[in-house]
Parts: structure tokens; C-alpha cells; sequence
């Protein structure tokens, strides 16, 4: 049925990818056309947060599919009403708006900034953002982004997003002007490579917030929903954002995003923000099952324990050719030279699907699912690609 060379296919070019094709998956594996396995230590991203085809989200969402696929964006619907109430009670939101993927999450969280800044602070718009900083990829939230890549593309961009440096208090202040409305940033940022803000950086900038009367947003898409080790990134820091946008995990794989704010911040008025899709109950069903599993008690606190468990393994690997951060299930290895690419291609060879968002990082992000002995046989595999990669690299010099 499918032609020989996959990469020929009608679909647009838009990235380069093997010429794999996908049929199947179950858990932390992956199975391709030719019936060859695969480890999958990346999960689309991050994205499926109980590993592939999780049975409690396919039964939840082809209940779903038989009972109300979608009523409409103007009407309730129970499903919907259920998640935002779930999501509200685990957090110190006050309310939900959901959307389709991240990028458009990010962009409602933009807007309600921007919109509470013309209600309540003089028209003021800027939302001060960060180098490295990796937001999504529509017009508002590329211009939000800081990657170097990006920054001659699509001109011109959407204006109001300076730039600060992570981790720089005063590069945020120095940012800071009548005209500024909100700090925006990942709490670690995920595409640049998973890079940690540290804790008496983020508690400075919500004093700092907080002086100034603009807003705290955290986009954690990539950090949310037990990818940490906690429901929520923020958690771990004792601090609270005003405002935080979910993706990826919340749907276990399923599309669905979420902006979520404090009570007194929720200020769009009727006809603002919306969209055909947003709030529809078969994203709602599966979303309410990914967080029904994740809040199951004691399930963040075996990802704490897993995430040690990873960090134990690949420290052992790193230790020869770079260095290890993250945290809880989210983690990368910095390599001392630009390899990266390379080792992903040879673990793909073996079977084991990771990523590497910069030439010098990889970065695993496993089903918060896995198991210690998968952990162990991505470590094996990992391990055995970094010797074939260093060697030839050492030939070649
Ligand atoms: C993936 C990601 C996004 C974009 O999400 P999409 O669903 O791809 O639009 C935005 N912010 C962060 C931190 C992400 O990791």
C-alpha cells in the first residue's frame, strides 16, 4: 500500500524525517510498516505523557466519539465543564479557556494580557520575553520566541516582545517600561535545550511582577502535567504565575491546550477569543483521563522517583561525553561537542527514538509510564551509540 520512498509522499516538506512509517504503538513502544520496534524515549515531544495509546484515553475518547463528538463552541458541554473544574481545583487558576495546540494557548495568553493592559494599565502591550525562548509557531508567539533561526523570518514580526536573558534579573528590569504588561516565559525552557530558571531567579521576577503591577505568565506547555514531577512546574518553586498556558501532556497525545488564569485577570469580553474547535467534549474526555491517571495518588511521586532513576543512568553515560540537567522526566545531556545529531541517528538505527533540540543537546522526555527496565535498556542503547559516535568522530579529526 505504501510506496517504497516514503519521502517522496504529497505531504509538504516542512522538516526532514526517516523514511519510517508508523503503525502502531503501546506504552513506550513504537512499532513501524516493517514490523521493527522502537524505544520511544521523545513520545511525539513530550506530548504522549502516558506513553502511546494509553487504554483509559482510547476508551474515553471512543465513549466519547459514540455519546458527542461536538456540539459547538457556543454551547456547554459536560466534558469540558468537568476538565476546567479539574484543572481549577489543582491549581491557583481561577478559570480555563482551552484551545487546540500550544502555540494558539500562548497566543490567548498574549491577548488577554494585552487586553487587560488596555482595561487596567493605560493601553500598555509589551510582554517581556527571553532569549532562547521557544513560545510556538504562529506569527504572535514566533515574535514572542527567541530563536536565533527565526529571527529573520516571516518579516516583520509582530512588535512588543523585548527580550531579556533567563536567569538575569536585571535584563528583565532593564526591560521594564510604562509600556509593559506581563514577564512570559517557559520555567524551563524546553526547545533551547531544557535549561532550568533557578529558583531565586523566579522568585525575584514574581516580586518584581508584582511591584511593577504587570503580569507573571509561565508557558508551561512542555513542563506541565506531571512532566516534572509535579501537576504543575510552578509547584516546585513556591511561587504562583497569574497566568499559565498547558499543551502537550494535557491531552495525552490527543490536541487539546489550555490558557489558564487567575479570577481578577479574566478579562476578554464577549467575542475576544474563541475558535470553531476550542472546549470540544472529545478533547475535554481525553484530557479528563490523562489528569485522572496523574493525580492518582501517588503517581507524581514515582515520576519523582523515575526521574532520579534516569538521572542516575544518564549521568553514568554523561560522564564521558558531556553533562546532564533537567528534571523529573524531562532530561538532556549536554554533549561537549555538537554531536547530537548524529547519536540520534544511530540510536534510530537501534531502535531507540530520542531527540536532540540543539546539535549539542539530547533530550529525553519518556512516557511519565516508563519503566525502570526500559530506563535501563535506553541507557544500554544510548551508551552504545555515544562509543560508535565518539570513535568515528575521533577517526575523522
Ligand atoms: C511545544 C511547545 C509550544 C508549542 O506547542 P504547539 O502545540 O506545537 O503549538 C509552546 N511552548 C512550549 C514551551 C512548547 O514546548
Amino acid at each position: 500500500m505504501l510506496s517504497s520512498s516514503v519521502g517522496k509522499s504529497s505531504l509538504m516538506e516542512t522538516t526532514r524525517r526517516p523514511d519510517i512509517v508508523f503503525v502502531s504503538g503501546q506504552g513506550s513502544w513504537l512499532t513501524d510498516s516493517n514490523g521493527k520496534k522502537y524505544l520511544d524515549f521523545s513520545q511525539g515531544w513530550a506530548v504522549n505523557c502516558l506513553g502511546h495509546s494509553p487504554e483509559i484515553v482510547a476508551r474515553a475518547v471512543a465513549d466519547q466519539a459514540r455519546r458527542l463528538i461536538n456540539p459547538g463552541p457556543a454551547f456547554f458541554n459536560e466534558p469540558v465543564i468537568n476538565l476546567a473544574d479539574l484543572l481549577v481545583s489543582k491549581s491557583c487558576f481561577g478559570k480555563v479557556f482551552f484551545a487546540n495546540s500550544g502555540a494558539e494557548a500562548n497566543e490567548g495568553a498574549i491577548k488577554l494580557a494585552r487586553k487587560w493592559g488596555s482595561k487596567h494599565k493605560s493601553g500598555a502591550y509589551e510582554i517581556v520575553t527571553f532569549v532562547n525562548a521557544f513560545h510556538g509557531r504562529t506569527l504572535a508567539t514566533m515574535s514572542a520566541s527567541g530563536k536565533a533561526e527565526w529571527e529573520k523570518l516571516f518579516e516583520p514580526k509582530v512588535a512588543g516582545f523585548p527580550k531579556a536573558k533567563l536567569n538575569d534579573i536585571s535584563s528583565v528590569e532593564a526591560e521594564i517600561t510604562d509600556k509593559t504588561v506581563a514577564v512570559m516565559l517557559e520555567p524551563i525552557q524546553g526547545e533551547a535545550g531544557v535549561i532550568p530558571a533557578e529558583k531565586e531567579f523566579l522568585q525575584d521576577l514574581r516580586e518584581l511582577a508584582s511591584d511593577k503591577g504587570i503580569l507573571l505568565i509561565f508557558d508551561e506547555i512542555q513542563t506541565g502535567i506531571g512532566r516534572t514531577g509535579h501537576l504543575f512546574a510552578y509547584e516546585e518553586w513556591g511561587i504562583e504565575p497569574d497566568i499559565a498556558t498547558l499543551g502537550k501532556g494535557l491531552g495525552g497525545g490527543f490536541p487539546i491546550s489550555a490558557l489558564c488564569a487567575r479570577e481578577e485577570y479574566c478579562c476578554f469580553e464577549h467575542g475576544d477569543q474563541g475558535g470553531t474547535y476550542n472546549g470540544n467534549p472529545l478533547a475535554a474526555s481525553a484530557s479528563l483521563a490523562v489528569l485522572k491517571r496523574v493525580t492518582e495518588r501517588g503517581f507524581l511521586q514515582d515520576v519523582r522517583a523515575k526521574g532520579e532513576y534516569l538521572f542516575q543512568a544518564l549521568e553514568k553515560i554523561a560522564d564521558r561525553i558531556g553533562s546532564v540537567r533537567g528534571r523529573g522526566l524531562l532530561a538532556a545531556i549536554v554533549l561537549k561537542n555538537p554531536l547530537a545529531g548524529d547519536i540520534v541517528a544511530d540510536c534510530l538505527k537501534s531502535g531507540l527514538i530520542i531527540n536532540a533540540p540543539k546539535s549539542n543537546v539530547i533530550r529525553l522526555s519518556p512516557s511519565l509510564e516508563v519503566t525502570r527496565s526500559e530506563i535501563d535498556l535506553m541507557a544500554e542503547v544510548l551508551l552504545g551509540a555515544s562509543k560508535n559516535i565518539n570513535s568515528s568522530a575521533m577517526y575523522m579529526d
